[in-house]
């Protein structure tokens, strides 16, 4: 039996995928290499392009394979975008959901692992978030996400379907080797950004207000190192084979960063000095988002092992060291 990766393609995606190659699991890949890239993929899974908007596609794949469970990563995920651009993430987000949801029905797969966000939540109530807190997005991307979640819900009562969402925090880092790592046109991203400034690639790096009700007055973040998040698809598929019902889990460090404490940890891992600009705030960020992962390590028994935010810039300076520009390279 199989697990179909559905979004292996992106960065999240490709980190799952080699830690359940490393814990013997038959993967099949699914992505239709808008965002994705080649490059990305695991050569040991099998791989099928094409979008999971498209029944056709999901059909030839659940009838040519054996599938035992789903791991959806298909996603738009710019909160900017989504603002502007609401409908591209009503119909790629929430509709694909709907057509691989109907797939699985008729093809009678009934595990999902689902890559929700610290976007549902919105403008946190309070501090670690929750998973019982009140989720409110402020942005049609955390909305379709939340609409997701409650799409599987419904579904996992009407037909059986399980399903665990795991809400992410700030993604961040890449595999040790540097050979996969986060590859986003446009790049939007934290980390990414500032370590093109030591790339060469980027003068300055701008951080988005500076007026913040935070200690150094900049957003306060919680990273969480890719791998980390992989091993937590990894124990949810486990979690789901050993009967665990369907829930939400927060998927965070529990320790949070300022933008100007993550430029000096930069400085200090590259060893080259940043150069640094203050912008105007971005609309839509709040303040502050740490997560409680206390579920996730007593119900799935995660345990991150990145928990050094410098060792974490420092996996993903070695990937953007060794592809400074991305798969292209
Ligand atoms: N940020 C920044 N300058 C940038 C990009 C991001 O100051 O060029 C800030 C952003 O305002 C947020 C934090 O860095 O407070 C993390 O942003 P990112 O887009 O990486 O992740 P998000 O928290 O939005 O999911």
């Amino acid at each position: 039996m199989a697990i179909l990766v559905c979004g292996g393609a992106g960065y999240i995606g490709p980190h799952t995928v080699h830690q359940l190659i490393e814990k013997g699991e038959d993967v099949i890949i699914v992505d239709n290499l808008q965002h994705g890239h080649r490059g990305a993929l695991n050569p040991k899974a099998k791989f099928y392009e094409g979008d999971i908007r498209d029944y056709e596609v999901l059909d030839k794949i659940f009838t040519e394979n054996k599938i035992e469970a789903v791991i959806h990563f298909c996603a738009y995920i710019e909160a900017g975008e989504s603002v502007q651009k609401p409908l591209k993430y009503f119909n790629n987000n929430v509709y694909g959901m709907q057509v691989l949801l109907e797939s699985m029905v008729k093809h009678k797969v009934d595990k999902i692992v689902f890559s929700s966000t610290a976007a549902v939540y919105g403008e946190p109530q309070k501090i670690p978030i929750e998973e019982t807190d009140q989720t409110k997005p402020i942005n049609p991307y955390g909305e379709t996400k939340l609409m997701m979640e409650k799409i599987m819900h419904w579904v996992s009562r009407a037909d059986g379907i399980n399903y665990v969402s795991l809400r992410y925090f700030n993604a961040a880092g890449a595999i040790d080797d540097g050979s996969i790592g986060e590859d986003h046109h446009p790049e939007t991203h934290l980390i990414p950004l500032i370590l093109q400034v030591p790339l060469g690639k980027r003068d300055h790096i701008t951080i988005f207000g500076d007026d913040y009700d935070t200690p150094d007055g900049t957003c306060i973040r919680d990273y969480i190192h890719v791998l980390d998040l992989a091993d937590a698809h990894v124990l949810a598929v486990e979690y789901l084979r050993k009967g665990g019902k369907s829930d939400a889990f927060n998927l965070g460090s529990g320790k949070g960063f300022s933008v100007k404490e993550m430029i000096e940890a930069a400085k200090k891992v590259t060893g080259k000095d940043i150069k640094v600009e203050m912008g105007a705030r971005r609309p839509g960020d709040p303040a502050r988002l740490i997560a409680s992962s206390d579920k996730a390590r007593k119900v799935l028994g995660w345990n991150p092992k990145y928990t050094d935010v410098e060792v974490v810039i420092k996996t993903a300076w070695n990937w953007h060291q060794k592809h400074p520009n991305g798969y292209e390279a």
